[in-house]
């Protein structure tokens, strides 16, 4: 009998899934021939690629519990990042692509306002990985019991561009009520650099779940392959949450450098207008971005970030 299900969980060869109708997770295992179609279109690629958290599969029961994925659907998104260094990559650089979450129905990017200090460029980052995925994106605010004044200059910034901006708290509770309503029958994709409150606010929003915390921030990599640890856990039959708490920072994957600047939604409306159509808004002549920013249409703070992506970009390609 083929069951229904979505993959919440990749430890090793263990692929985690929540059956369609059920609360458990069914421990699975992949034939070897999904590594074997895979094989095929890349030289290299991580096992963690084959099937991805959010992953809808489906999968038949052995007699002992456990169950085997027999397909995997295709995914309407997803996010992914760029792996630095590999053991036993190709060739020097290398650089693979690693899916942290798919079909992904909202993305909360989420920050805080000290503990760590807020990084706007660190923001960017993973604003252009979002947009480069097509994702559905929220900004959050942590941590707002410890400084609002401050912070009130960078909610203005990113709402401005068009940003939904939560402001939130897991100690005082701000925001919280608000953060949770966005949630409900959608999956719900945490991230954010490592110690900014995800897992307190998740923890927070569904405290009559009683969630171990132990399930969400403990999850730690164990094995020496798989560096994606993502969780996702249920809320409801059709409420989902993925933590992302061994993640750390975010390359965003394969954005070229002349595709950079769409991922910046507020240059859109200028970079028409540059003189050259291959203009990369940096020292070109005529360039109508670079205009916008002189006339504070567009943040010298969200500029910046773009050059310094741009840069980036530029390091890997001469790889
Ligand atoms: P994660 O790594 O993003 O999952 O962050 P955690 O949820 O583990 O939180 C990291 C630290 O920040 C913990 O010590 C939390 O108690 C603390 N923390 C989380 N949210 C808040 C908040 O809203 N305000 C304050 N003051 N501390 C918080
Ligand atoms: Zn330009």
């Amino acid at each position: 009998m083929v069951i229904k299900g979505i993959v919440s969980r990749i430890e090793s060869k263990d692929y985690y899934v929540f059956p369609a109708s059920g609360e458990d997770n069914v421990r699975c295992s992949l034939p070897g021939k999904f590594k074997n179609d895979i094989k095929l279109k890349k030289d290299k690629q991580y096992l963690t690629d084959i099937v991805a958290v959010g992953d809808y599969v489906d999968y038949e029961l052995n007699a002992d519990g456990t169950g085997v994925i027999n397909n995997i659907e295709a995914r309407e998104n997803y996010l992914s990042r760029k792996v630095p260094k590999i053991r036993g990559s190709g060739f020097k650089g290398e650089r693979l692509e690693q899916i942290v979450a798919s079909n992904i129905d909202n993305f909360f990017i989420v920050s805080s306002v000290a503990n760590p200090p807020f990084n706007y460029k660190t923001l960017d980052r993973i604003l252009v990985a979002g947009e480069s995925s097509g994702l559905n994106i929220s900004i959050v605010i942590n941590k707002v019991d410890l400084d609002e004044n401050f912070i009130g200059f960078w909610k203005k910034l990113y709402k401005n561009i068009g940003y939904n901006v939560f402001m939130t708290s897991a100690v005082s509770n701000e925001g919280i009520d608000k953060l949770k309503i966005q949630l409900l029958g959608k999956k719900n994709l945490f991230f954010g650099q490592s110690g900014v409150g995800k897992s307190s606010l998740i923890n927070k929003m569904y405290s009559e779940l009683n969630l171990k915390t132990g399930i969400i921030s403990g999850f730690t990599d164990r094995g020496t392959h798989t560096t994606v640890t993502s969780v996702m856990i249920k809320i409801d039959p059709t409420t989902y949450v993925i933590d992302t708490p061994g993640i750390r920072e975010i390359a965003p994957y394969g954005v070229l450098k002349q595709d950079l600047s769409h991922y910046f939604i507020e240059f859109l409306e200028f970079q028409k207008n540059c003189k050259f159509n291959t203009c990369t808004h940096s020292h070109e002549p005529g360039c109508a971005v670079n205009e916008a920013v002189q006339n504070g249409e567009i943040t010298g703070e969200r500029y910046d970030s773009y050059l310094r992506i741009l840069e980036t970009i530029e390091e890997d390609s001469q790889l």
